[in-house]
């Protein structure tokens, strides 16, 4: 089924068995993830940066494999972040995770809008935190959620022995990052030019 059609019967899934506010939420992303172009569309400079995230995230979650700090970190916060035992970094709004950047390179690397699912559990914080920690795939999240490494989690993976390593590809995904926000920014200028 065409993401026209798809996102609004969705929509009335979503409302149906989840809490109303994250079935809105993700409708907006979902709507939002539709109307910015693929890959092919834009440059190849852009869409190789995006590229480029995509493969830095697989290798940042790879590198920092299973932790605990994710698990507690949340214990005896206020909700919403605390809502939940562990995932604290994952309280906040929706859309501060999901800017239109971010957006824009998930899209560039196949995310479509029926690849944003939702947890099962009560909505705190960013629509896709349920009980259990982020309801969705590496492909898909958005690079900040990948790169951001709270205090714990710092101290979990130099305790541990490979801080440095995982450290550096955090900066290089920063660098990419910057890159691709700065020809998508580009690019958008020049479609304003009369
Ligand atoms: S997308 Fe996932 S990892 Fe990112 S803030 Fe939301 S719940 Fe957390």
């Amino acid at each position: 089924m065409r993401d026209g059609m798809w996102i609004p019967l969705q929509h009335l899934l979503d409302r149906l068995s989840q809490p109303k506010t994250r079935a809105d939420e993700v409708r907006r992303l979902r709507l939002r993830l539709r109307e910015e172009p693929a890959s092919s569309e834009v440059s190849a400079e852009e869409s190789a940066a995006s590229a480029e995230l995509l493969r830095l995230r697989r290798a940042l979650k790879e590198a920092i494999g299973q932790v605990v700090s994710c698990r507690t970190c949340a214990i005896g916060h206020p909700p919403p972040h605390g809502h939940f035992a562990g995932g604290h970094c994952c309280g906040l709004v929706t859309e501060d995770a999901w800017n239109d950047d971010e957006i824009a390179a998930l899209r560039q690397t196949g995310t479509r809008p029926a690849h944003l699912q939702l947890p099962v559990g009560d909505h705190a914080g960013c629509a896709f935190r349920g009980p259990t920690g982020c309801s969705l795939s590496v492909e898909h999240q958005p690079n900040l959620c990948v790169r951001y490494l709270c205090p714990d989690l710092f101290r979990e993976v130099y305790a541990r022995g490979d801080g440095p390593r995982i450290v550096a590809l955090c900066q290089e995904m920063e660098d990419v990052y910057l890159r691709f926000i700065s020809l998508r920014a580009e690019r958008l200028s020049k479609l304003q030019e009369p």
